[in-house]
């Protein structure tokens, strides 16, 4: 199984589609940033509905001191009656008057802010040049006009990069903001593969960010992440081609290609890993029952599709009807396209209608798609998975193998139980069986 010949999808046609899409924006992304980054505030500079979207989707961080907050733009500020950039200014000493723990201040830019061309970089120049040295003033973009869901993290580390401090140290750097449960299960692999010295990007603090040079090999730990990667390649380092590390084949050959990017034998990998490759394939076997033999599509929304993709028709015996995804990367994903098997239909972009009218004539077994179009495809007895749950759980790495398995096994089960399928019952054993996917801590 685990051969990285370029065969697969490699040189499989991309439908390429420009239409209507249907997806969060990219200020999704601040609910798990702003639990990964400490001391950092995340400014969105927007409407009421900005904030509404932050407030409802973040609810069950409504006890915990808020770092993020909304610069609400009144009418007048979209009619370009004020000076936005007084105001703005205002609220920022006014908040870092207040909370001195703010060691980095992100402004978020949003569809609003898009329209009146608000100039952030430059905001975030001049707010720098009044707050430094005790706060760095950083901006990137959220709105919904141009980003999906999972770019925001991406905008957000890329505007990071061209801060971070310089090296030329051999050093190795991982990319991605996971839960810190998944991230010290990470560090520990690599541990005692040979490789201690493990940087991640973000850092948990501002004086602990990461330092980047000519001899910096990093490692990407999301799929979304290239403008953040392109950000690195222009600072000098180089980046590690590999798969991702979903289920036990990505994450054996992502942490092969770390390895051998610093001289580690694979045998060394082979042996430090036997036990969790032997508990990953039995979680996943228990919701391969369930999954194998399956037809599943994928809409574009998280990215993630090609690797889950893979992860699913190589591990859990599904086949890929579609794999659509919203931006297809060529460099960062040829790894992962060479492991996909040949057939499945690959398409980046969207034009919602479309892709539907696809979905309904293929009927497939699950499709996975954003939460404004699971509803209808329900209605229409499809079977459907939220893609955003995907980037809410757990999922990277070996100990989290079944459980990104048993998320797509859970709606299918539900429907046999649903429809009285006796062959599809709720396996006993199954990791995260019957439960809720849980949150990032
Ligand atoms: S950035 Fe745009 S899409 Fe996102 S919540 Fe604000 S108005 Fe809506």
């Amino acid at each position: 199984m685990n051969d990285l010949s370029p065969t697969g999808c490699t040189n499989a046609p991309v439908l390429r589609e420009r239409g209507q899409h249907e997806v969060f924006c990219g200020l999704t992304g601040i609910i798990w940033l702003h639990r990964k980054m400490q001391d950092a505030f995340f400014l969105v500079v927007g409407s009421r509905t900005c904030a509404h979207l932050l407030q409802s989707a973040a609810g069950v961080m409504i006890f915990a001191e808020p770092r993020f907050g909304t610069a609400i733009l009144e009418e007048g500020d979209l009619a370009g009656l004020k000076d936005a950039n007084d105001e703005l200014d205002r609220e920022v000493a006014r908040l870092l008057d207040r909370r001195p723990d703010i060691k980095q201040l992100f402004l978020v830019g949003s569809c609003p802010s898009e329209v009146i061309k608000l100039d952030l970089a430059r905001a975030a120049e001049r707010l720098t040049d009044i707050h430094a040295p005790h706060v760095r003033v950083l901006n990137y973009s959220g709105s919904g006009i141009e980003t999906t869901f999972t770019q925001g993290e991406d905008a957000c580390l890329a505007s990071m990069v061209p801060g971070l401090p310089a090296t030329d140290a051999h050093n190795l750097l991982l990319v991605g903001a996971l839960p810190d449960v998944v991230e010290d299960q990470a560090r520990d692999l690599l541990d005692r593969i040979g490789l201690p010295q493990v940087s991640v990007l973000p850092a948990p603090r501002a004086d602990g960010a990461p330092s980047v040079g000519p001899n910096t090999r990093y490692a990407l730990l999301q799929p979304f992440l290239g403008d953040t990667s392109a950000a690195l390649d222009r600072r000098g380092a180089t980046r590690i081609d590999a798969p991702f590390p979903f289920g036990e084949e990505g994450t054996t050959l992502w942490l092969k290609a770390v390895a051998a990017a610093f001289g580690i034998a694979p045998e060394v990998v082979d042996r430090v890993t036997e036990a969790p490759r032997a508990r990953a394939r039995k979680a996943v076997a228990a919701a391969a029952e369930t999954l194998s033999g399956k037809r599943i599509t994928f809409l574009p929304d998280s990215q993630l599709e090609l690797s889950l993709a893979r992860f699913l028709t190589r591990e859990c015996g599904m086949e890929a009807v579609e794999v659509g995804t919203p931006f297809l990367h060529g460099p960062i994903m040829a790894p992962e396209l060479a492991l996909l098997p040949g057939g499945a239909r690959l398409s980046e972009g969207q034009d919602v209608d479309k892709q539907l009218d696809r979905v309904r004539a293929d009927r497939p077994d699950i499709t996975v798609c954003g939460l404004g179009l699971a509803n209808p495809l329900e209605r229409e007895g499809l079977t459907t998975k939220w893609a955003i749950e995907l980037v809410f759980s757990p999922v990277h790495f070996y100990e989290q193998a079944g459980d990104l398995a048993g998320l797509f096994a859970r709606p299918l089960r539900r429907k046999a139980i649903l429809s009285g399928a006796p062959s599809l019952r709720c396996s006993s054993n199954m990791p995260g069986s019957g439960a809720e996917p849980r949150r990032v801590p």
